[in-house]
Order: structure tokens, then sequence, then C-alpha cells
């Protein structure tokens, strides 16, 4: 999947979770950063691409790209399975806590949350295309729904371009307007004073 299908999709898993799981408080800074975890989370696992959007804003993107590439041996390889999303949540959660002296009104654990949710749902995205996840490494298979490698979905093609990527947009916004008085009222509760 592109970068941009990954972020709506982990913005519409971080929804999904905010309304089932409303958080008791949430300050105005959790709450951008949780979003902001949120987003860079969604597209993390690609890491391991050398053409990774990631990648591309950085200098000698190209060095950094294959350096990355071959530590984490390929693309959809060690970060495209829970062994590599549990180590990325550990390695998050150490950065927030190096970091926690300088966030103020910030709950860590939310942000991480955030990150996690991201995380996982880049996962369950991938899952989706043609080329399937190794979810259980070390095991050496590569998991895909549905089982039929033909009905899944090839990246950047038009289903995902013209179905996926505009049907997460729509179903954000069912969502919201689903759930508005709740989402109004929490943010009131909790971003209004
Ligand atoms: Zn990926």
């Amino acid at each position: 999947m592109t970068g941009r299908t990954h972020d709506t999709a982990a913005l519409t898993a971080l929804i999904v979770a905010t309304i089932l799981y409303p958080p008791a408080s949430l300050t105005l800074a959790t709450a951008l950063l949780a979003l902001l975890a949120n987003q860079i989370g969604g597209i993390t696992p690609d890491i391991d691409q050398p053409t990774a959007p990631f990648w591309r804003n950085l200098p000698a993107e190209g060095f950094f790209g294959k350096f990355f590439d071959k530590l984490l041996g390929g693309h959809r390889f060690l970060t495209h399975s829970l062994i590599g999303v549990a180590a990325l949540a550990w390695l998050a959660r150490w950065l927030l806590e190096f970091l926690r002296p300088i966030m103020h009104h910030v709950d860590i654990t939310l942000v991480w949350y955030a990150f996690v949710i991201g995380l996982v749902s880049h996962l369950v995205m991938d899952t989706f295309t043609k080329e399937g996840v190794p979810w259980l490494l070390p095991i050496p298979f590569k998991f895909g729904l549905p089982p039929v490698k033909a009905l899944r979905v090839t990246t950047g093609h038009f289903v995902e371009n013209l179905i996926i990527f505009p049907g997460l947009i729509l179903l954000d916004i069912w969502l919201i307007a689903q759930h508005y008085q709740a989402l109004h009222a929490f943010i009131r509760s909790h971003l209004g004073s």
C-alpha cells in the first residue's frame, strides 16, 4: 500500500480505538502528539523499503534506504512481523521516556498507544496486498487476505487508489458523523478548559 493509504488507515484505526476506548483524560498536547505518533507509526514498517517516503526526505536517501534494507532483510521482512512490531514499539517507548522531561502536559502512554495502533494498522493493510505479510517470523510464511493471491490488492493500482483510499476517508467521515455528539462532548470536557 502507498504511504497515504497507510496514513489514512492509521487515522481510521485511531478513530475506532478512541470511540471504543475513550481515554479518561486527554490534554491538547497529548491529542496532537498522539495524532503525529499515529501517522509516523502508520508508515514506519516501510523503513525496510529503499524507496519509502520515510527515506526520500533524508539526505543520501539511497544510502540509508539500502543500508536498512540490508539490515532488516529486505522489504516486507522484519518490520512487517509481530516480532518487528514489538521491537519498534519497545524502541518508541524508550524514545518517549527519553523525551519525557520536555513533554509537558503529555500522557506518554496514550501517545505510545497511538503509535502502536499505527504500526499494527500498517501490517493489517499490507495483508490485503499481493505480497502478503510475514506476521509470524521467524516462520517464513507470508499471510494474505483473501488467501487467494489473485484476489488481493496490487500496491498503487486502481483498487487501492479508487476504492480503498477513498473508502477509508468515507469511513472516517461516517464514523465522525455517527459519533459526533459523543466526540463533541468528549472534546468539550477534555480540551475545553
Ligand atoms: Zn509495508
